[in-house]
């Protein structure tokens, strides 16, 4: 779709409008017009300053037939939060981080806050939250897929957290949804993405944690295989505290690299930090080792710059565990592709404490989340694809399940993956009374029932 809109609907829209309401050619268009590795050249950006701003833009869109992205921290590695033609809702003014009850640690975030920025803001309460790895990622997107975050195996997925959202629907409607208040909808927002209409704050409960020790514990490259397995089997029974990620880097056809385990212990005793992290270094040759005490804040990275014209091809699955085979089946695998960077992060703990169905995202028995990143554009990518399909095929009878948010070119077999039937039924249901015209499409689509 590329359609360019009547000036006079353009001016008339901003009439109604208390935000900037951008169109090509304007100031500032372009630096919200791209997101992260992704182009866009849509026809309109509202940059939404209320829950109205954001209904006055849905309505303009439908009345003008453009196709809607809803925009938050612009982090969507599918490219969703940008488009050509259509209309985008920017909620990067939305950014508040208000501490609403400090003894409950009740917390509201705009939508369109940066992890980054909640993090700065909650450090003076002695509070932090479990979001993501990324400064720049946004509260919206990662709140709706899930967040799989730096403390994750103590304090569940960052909506493990959540506990209401105001949610303006397709028609229009500023509805707050809560365990109270439409509680299918706030099931559903838990997990279901972008799919049920754009959100544009978030009740929270922050964690009670200041200080982590946090960092990378690199392994001598020809112990990688063994040092994987090791560690694995050593993350099945960490204390909860201990989240963890092995990052096995491509080597662009060089020396192989060392393994790089990062660890964050969500706490600062420590006695209990060296008791759980130690198990960890003495899995082989430590070559380096970073790990120190630090404000939670200093834990969240900048996202790499991308090199020109880079738009990296990421897939994941969930695994009930991390097997010795599955190892071997990785490393080998993994061999074959010079460009394919390899993260495996150990989450469970404490995201299976919630029931499968309690929120739209289902794999509470999940342990492992394994991603694999093509680096390069789509041109490198493109002959390489049957190879990192056989990396996935190779896995697959190990894995079950996938996350939204590590997902860039998005497959009929990606969307099952993310949602279980059961789980796809109940949000196509749901979708049908929300959205049955499917406007909010640009996300982990689940088609209205009746419509398929
Ligand atoms: C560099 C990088 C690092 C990442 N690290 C992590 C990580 O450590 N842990 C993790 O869990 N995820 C991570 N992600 C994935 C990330 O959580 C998702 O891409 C998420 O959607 C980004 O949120 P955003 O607000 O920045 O995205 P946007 O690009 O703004 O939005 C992405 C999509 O989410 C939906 N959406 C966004 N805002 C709203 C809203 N307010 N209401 C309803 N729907 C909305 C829309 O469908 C939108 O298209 C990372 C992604 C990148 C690119």
């Amino acid at each position: 779709m590329d359609s360019a809109v009547e000036p006079g609907a353009v001016e008339a829209l901003r009439a109604t409008v208390t935000g900037e309401v951008l169109v090509p050619g304007d100031d500032g268009y372009d630096a919200r017009a791209d997101i992260f590795a992704h182009t866009g050249h849509p026809a309109v950006i509202v940059r939404a300053e209320s829950d109205e701003d954001v209904a006055r833009g849905i309505a303009f869109a439908v009345e003008h037939d453009l196709e809607i992205s809803t925009r938050s921290g612009g982090h969507s590695n599918a490219g969703f939060s940008t488009n050509v033609g259509g209309l985008v809702l920017d909620l990067s003014p939305l950014d508040t981080v208000e501490v609403l009850n400090e003894s409950e640690r009740l917390v509201r975030l705009g939508a369109g806050a940066l992890w980054t920025n909640v993090a700065k803001a909650l450090a003076p309460y002695g509070l932090a939250f479990t979001s993501g790895d990324t400064t720049s990622v946004g509260v919206g997107g990662l709140l709706v897929g899930g967040g799989v975050g730096w403390m994750a195996r103590k304090y569940g997925l960052a909506l493990d957290s959540l506990v209401s959202a105001t949610v303006v629907t397709a028609d229009g409607r500023v509805l707050t949804v809560s365990t109270e208040e439409n509680l299918d909808l706030f099931w559903a927002i838990r997990g279901g993405g972008g799919n049920f209409g754009v959100v544009t704050s978030f009740t929270v409960i922050a964690q009670p944690v200041k200080q982590v020790f946090f960092g990378q514990i690199a392994f001598a490259p020809d112990e990688t295989a063994a040092v994987l397995r090791g560690w694995a089997a050593y993350m099945d029974s960490a204390p909860e505290e201990l989240t963890s990620t092995a990052m096995c880097w491509p080597t662009f056809g060089g020396e192989a690299p060392p393994l790089a385990i990062m660890v964050c212990y969500a706490g600062d005793d420590d006695a209990a930090a060296g008791l759980a992290i130690d198990p960890i270094r003495k899995l082989g040759t430590v070559v380096d080792d970073q790990v120190r005490l630090m404000d939670y804040g200093d834990v969240l990275a900048d996202a790499n710059e991308l090199p020109p014209g880079w738009r990296p091809r990421v897939r994941n699955r969930l695994a009930p565990a991390v097997t010795e085979d599955m190892v071997t089946t990785i490393l080998t695998q993994q061999a074959k592709l010079a460009n394919l960077y390899v993260e495996i992060r150990s989450i469970g703990g404490a995201l299976g404490l919630v029931a499968e169905d309690a929120t739209a995202f289902a794999h509470r028995s999940t342990q492992a989340l394994i991603m694999g990143v093509l680096l390069g554009s789509p041109e490198d990518n493109e002959p390489l694809l049957p190879t990192y399909e056989e990396f996935w095929s190779a896995l697959a009878p190990s894995l079950s399940g996938a996350y939204s948010g590590f997902l860039s070119d998005i497959l009929p077999v990606d969307i099952d993956a993310v949602y279980p039937h059961q789980t796809y039924r109940r949000l196509a249901e749901l979708k049908r009374q929300y959205d049955p015209a499917n406007i909010f499409h640009l996300n982990v689509n689940v088609v209205p029932a009746g419509t398929e």
